[in-house]
C-alpha cells in the first residue's frame, strides 16, 4: 500500500516537489496538497506580469486540473492547515476535519511584511503576493488611484510599474540611498532609476515613512523629515518573513525558518519543508530556483536515493519591460576579487564582472541582459575564465572562439 505524504501549502514549491516525486517515486505515496489559496498552484512569479497587462491571470496556472488528477494526486484548495499533531501524525483542517500522514512536507511559502507604522491598519494599504492581491491592485489602477509603493526592491519595482502602466499615477519610496541595493551597485542602481522613472515611476530614495494618513482610508504617506505625498492606496513591499507558524507551534525547530539539513527534513523525522519556509544552512530563500532545487533533492530522498541539497547560487532578474537588470554572486568583490567593468552612460548599459581566483564570482548587468544566463552558468560551474577574460565583457559570442 501506497505510504500517506501531506504536502501543505499549493505554491510552486509544492507543484514542483509533487512533479519531481511524479518522475523518481510512482506509487510509492499518495501524495496528498492541502492548500490555503482558492485555486491550482500558479506561477506566482508571473503575478508581476499580470499587473503589467502582459499575461492573463488565468494562464500562469503551473499545471492544468487534468494534471493533478492523472498522476494521481489528491487536491485540497481553499484550505487552511491550523495544527500539526506530532504524536497522532495529523493535521487539523480548517474544519475540523484531520488528515493523517506517514511523512509530511511543509511548503508554506512567506508572508509579506507591513511596516510598523501608525496607519498601517488604515482601508487602502495593501500588500503584493497572491493572485487576489494583483486583482485588488488591478481594480485600484483601473480606477486610476494615486498609488505609494513603499520598497525600492525587486518586488516593489515590479508592482510600481505594473500600476502604472495598468494607469495609475505611481510613487516608489525606498529607504535606502539606492534601488535594489542587496542586487545591485551604486551605478547600475542609477541607471534601474532612470530607466524606471521613464516608465512614469516617480522614485523617492533615502524616504523613511514614519506614518499614514487619513480618518478611515489613506489620504497620504508622511517621510521623516515632514514630507507628505498624497496617497489614495499604500502597497508595502518591505520585505517578507517564512510562514513558520504551523512548525513553531507543533514544536518543530524554527528559527528565522523551518531549519533543514542537506535532505531538507526538519529536526523531526519524516517531516521536511522546503521552499521559502524552510531555512538551509542558515539561509531563507526568497527566490523560486532555489525552491526547485530543493524540491529535486528532496524527491531524490523521498525516493530512496543519495541526495543532498548544498544551497544555491542565486540570481536577480528584474521583469520590467524594456528595463534589464542582473545580478548573481559576489558582484562586489567582497573577497578580493577584481572587478571589469563597462559603463556606457549613453547607451544606457552598464556592465560589472567580478573575478576571483581566475573564475567569475559575480556580475551586475543593468539596460543589457541577453548574456546573464551565460554568465550565471560561468559563475554556477566556477569554470576557470582566463582565457576569454577580454572578451566575455562583450558577451557569449565574442568569447566563444577562445573558450572552445
Ligand atoms: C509578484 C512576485 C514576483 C516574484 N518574482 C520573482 C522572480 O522574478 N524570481 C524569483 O525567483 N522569485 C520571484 N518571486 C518569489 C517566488 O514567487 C517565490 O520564491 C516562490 O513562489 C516560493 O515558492 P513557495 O512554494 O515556497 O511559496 P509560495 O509560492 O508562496 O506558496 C506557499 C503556499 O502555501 C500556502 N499556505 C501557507 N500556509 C498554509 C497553511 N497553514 N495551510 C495551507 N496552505 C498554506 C500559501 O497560501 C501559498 O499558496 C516573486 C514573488 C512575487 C509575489
Amino acid at each position: 500500500m501506497s505510504e500517506p505524504l501531506v504536502i501543505v501549502g499549493n505554491g510552486m514549491a509544492a507543484a514542483k516537489l509533487a512533479e519531481e516525486l511524479s518522475k523518481t517515486a510512482l506509487g510509492r505515496y499518495a501524495i496528498a496538497v492541502i492548500g490555503a489559496e482558492p485555486r491550482l498552484a500558479y506561477n506566482r512569479v508571473l503575478l508581476s506580469s499580470v499587473l503589467a497587462g502582459e499575461v492573463a491571470s488565468h494562464d500562469i496556472e503551473l499545471k492544468p486540473a487534468s494534471w493533478w488528477r492523472d498522476h494521481g494526486v489528491t487536491l485540497k484548495y481553499n484550505t487552511l492547515v491550523t495544527e500539526i499533531d506530532l504524536g497522532r501524525r495529523e493535521l487539523k483542517i480548517e474544519n475540523e476535519e484531520s488528515v493523517s500522514f506517514s511523512k509530511l512536507v511543509l511548503a508554506t511559502g512567506s508572508m509579506p511584511l507591513r511596516l510598523n507604522v501608525p496607519g498601517s491598519e488604515l482601508a487602502g494599504v495593501h500588500t503584493f503576493r497572491d493572485s487576489r492581491d494583483a486583482d485588488l491592485l488591478l481594480t485600484l489602477a483601473a480606477k486610476r488611484k494615486r498609488v505609494v509603493v513603499v520598497g525600492g526592491g525587486l518586488l516593489g519595482l515590479e508592482a510600481a510599474y505594473g500600476l502604472a502602466r495598468a494607469g495609475s499615477p505611481v510613487t516608489l519610496l525606498h529607504l535606502m540611498d539606492r534601488l535594489m541595493e542587496r542586487q545591485l551597485d551604486q551605478s547600475a542602481a542609477a541607471l534601474l532609476k532612470s530607466l524606471v522613472e521613464r516608465k512614469g515611476v516617480e522614485v523617492v530614495l533615502n524616504a523613511n515613512t514614519v506614518r499614514i494618513h487619513g480618518n478611515t482610508a489613506v489620504e497620504a504617506v508622511e517621510l521623516a523629515g515632514g514630507r507628505m505625498i498624497e496617497a489614495e492606496a499604500v502597497i508595502f513591499a518591505a520585505g517578507i518573513r517564512p510562514n513558520v507558524a504551523l512548525a513553531k507551534d507543533a514544536g518543530i525547530s524554527i528559527n528565522r525558518g523551518i531549519v533543514v539539513d542537506d535532505q531538507m527534513q526538519t529536526g523531526e523525522p519524516g517531516i521536511y519543508a522546503l521552499g521559502e519556509c524552510a531555512e538551509h544552512r542558515g539561509v531563507c530563500y526568497g527566490l523560486v530556483e532555489p525552491a526547485y532545487e530543493q524540491a529535486r533533492v528532496l524527491a531524490r530522498h523521498l525516493a530512496g536515493q543519495e541526495a543532498g541539497y548544498q544551497g544555491s547560487v542565486v540570481a536577480t532578474n528584474l521583469k520590467v519591460s524594456g528595463v534589464g537588470v542582473f545580478s548573481a554572486g559576489d558582484f562586489v568583490g567582497a573577497d578580493g576579487g577584481e572587478a571589469i567593468v563597462l559603463n556606457d552612460a549613453k547607451r544606457g548599459v552598464y556592465k560589472k564582472l567580478v573575478i576571483a581566483e581566475g573564475r567569475l564570482a559575480g556580475a551586475v548587468l543593468s539596460g543589457e541582459t541577453q548574456d546573464a544566463l551565460w554568465y550565471l552558468d560561468l559563475i554556477r560551474t566556477r569554470q576557470p575564465v582566463a582565457a576569454i577574460r577580454t572578451e566575455m565583457m562583450f558577451g557569449r559570442a565574442p568569447a566563444a572562439p577562445k573558450a572552445a
